[in-house]
């Protein structure tokens, strides 16, 4: 097991710690000895994954586990629907396992996950405990497909969990903001292998607005991208097709102009003249929107759903049941016409199903997912500000990996499933081994 005691910051730069020690144990009784020791000595203990998350969810100023060594498929259990046919497979995978890293080994197995967000450089433990979710009207985030894991908990033994063996504690981990244990390995359904066919094409909010319903469920998988300032919206629909489907993926010509050099190159220098001058941004907004032109493209689902980031940026996401959301997003376009505030990064939209995680924004509801963005070196106070308060007003429930300003008071009104999710944690984690300034903000 290596270990190193430097400092840590976050992804994009606004989360800082000093952790004691940086191990990284390549075995599960290394994680279980590293709990044990910490805990003896009242030091506190975090795993952290990527570090993609906006919120200080991972940082610590005790012990920063990584599993960056434990990592790679375990094993496979093919399963059936009720008819007896092969309909997937229950595919056990170490946790640090980064998701980009996933894809192309599910795929050699004819396997893939059901959903992906719109990045994939996060571990599967990171992404899956802070609610992680992709789009799509009829599939939920990634903690829903999880059906079972193993857990180190603050005593340093070993649980291995799933609906049919401590389901209380299945149904606490599957999202756990890190909060209930060092997470070694989960069991995630994986569907057979899928194609997606991906249309993009610019389009107009105002149009969008005025069915948003039916947007959403226009694919299998529909988003938008809405540039601020002006009534343009990039269109992103994913539609599944079988694995053996004709593959024509984006040529690699119009994937280095279109995916590297307008969405990160040309892009990062327009953030950058934004930040410089901001009352050239609806003009750079305007431009940005036209530059991304209609393309239409098939390829592996884990290709489609993932593109690359470079531009660092802040980010608040919530989510606001569908029926609520086109008023939302109205209502998010006048104040920031009002507020004088300006952002070159666009406002996403997405879409998911519900599902029953006890600390998932979709609990029970299908949700609209609405994140606004801003360029990590202009200043987001004031348009966050006034985007959770819309979001709130609308019944939204905030990402638990991005940026928000609720506390445990609040978030024990605004989830379903959080008395069930604390009493879990108070029987694992009497002693807060893994609590942090994050947890000590939106957990009692
Ligand atoms: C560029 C970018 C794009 C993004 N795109 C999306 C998107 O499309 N959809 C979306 O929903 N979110 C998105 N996010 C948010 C991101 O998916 C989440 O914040 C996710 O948690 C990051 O994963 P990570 O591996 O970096 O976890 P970290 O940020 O390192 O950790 C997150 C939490 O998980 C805990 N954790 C990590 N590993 C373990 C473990 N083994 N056991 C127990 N707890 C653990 C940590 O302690 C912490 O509480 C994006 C973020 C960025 C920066």
């Amino acid at each position: 097991m290596t270990t190193s005691s430097t400092a840590w910051q976050n992804w994009a730069g606004n989360v800082l710690c000093s952790p004691t020690g940086r191990p990284v144990p390549t075995t599960v009784a290394e994680v279980a000895e590293v709990v044990s020791v910490a805990a003896s000595s009242g030091t506190r203990v975090k795993c952290v994954g990527a570090g993609h998350s906006f919120t200080p969810a991972a940082a610590t100023d005790g012990v920063m586990i990584s599993l960056d060594d434990l990592t790679g498929i375990e094993s496979i259990v093919p399963t059936r629907d009720a008819s007896g046919i092969v309909d997937g497979a229950d595919v056990t995978v170490w946790a640090g396992t980064r998701l980009h890293r996933l894809g192309p080994l599910l795929w050699q197995l004819g396997l893939a996950q059901p959903n992906l967000g719109d990045f994939a450089e996060q571990s599967l433990a990171g992404a899956v405990s802070t609610g992680t979710h992709g789009t799509g009207y009829a599939t939920s985030g990634l903690p829903d497909t999880v059906v079972g894991l193993q857990i180190v908990t603050a005593d340093g033994s070993v649980l291995t969990c799933s609906r049919e063996s401590h389901p209380e504690v299945f149904q606490a981990a599957r999202l756990g903001i890190g909060a209930l244990g060092i997470i070694t390995k989960m069991t995630i359904h994986c569907v057979p292998a899928f194609a997606l066919r991906a249309e993009e094409h610019p389009w107009t909010l105002t149009a969008a607005l005025a069915d948003l319903g039916g947007f959403a469920r226009s694919a299998d998988h529909a988003e938008f991208f809405w540039f601020p300032h002006t009534d343009a919206i990039n269109v992103k629909r994913n539609t599944r097709l079988p694995g053996d489907a004709d593959l024509q993926p984006v040529g690699r010509v119009r994937e280095l102009i279109d995916d590297e050099f307008l969405s990160n190159e040309v892009y990062g220098a327009m953030c950058r003249a934004a930040a410089r001058r901001p009352s050239l941004t609806p003009r750079l907004n305007r431009f940005a929107s036209a530059a991304l032109t209609a393309r239409t493209y098939t390829d592996r689902s884990y290709k489609v759903f993932a593109s690359p980031r470079r531009v660092r940026f802040r980010e608040m996401e919530y989510a606001v049941p569908v029926a609520a959301a086109a008023g939302v997003l109205g209502d998010l376009r006048d104040a920031i016409n009002r507020s004088g505030i300006v952002t070159p990064f666009p406002v996403e939209v997405r879409f998911a199903a519900a599902d029953d995680v006890w600390l998932s924004t979709a609990y029970h509801r299908d949700v609209c997912y609405i994140a606004v963005h801003q360029f990590h070196l202009m200043d987001h106070t004031e348009y966050f500000r006034f985007a959770e308060e819309i979001f709130l007003a609308a019944g939204g429930r905030p990402h638990w990996g991005k940026m928000h300003t609720r506390t445990a008071t609040d978030l024990a009104t605004m989830v379903p499933g959080f008395d069930d999710f604390v009493s879990v944690r108070d029987r694992l984690d009497p002693d807060r081994v893994f609590g942090n300034e994050y947890t000590e903000r939106v957990l009692p």
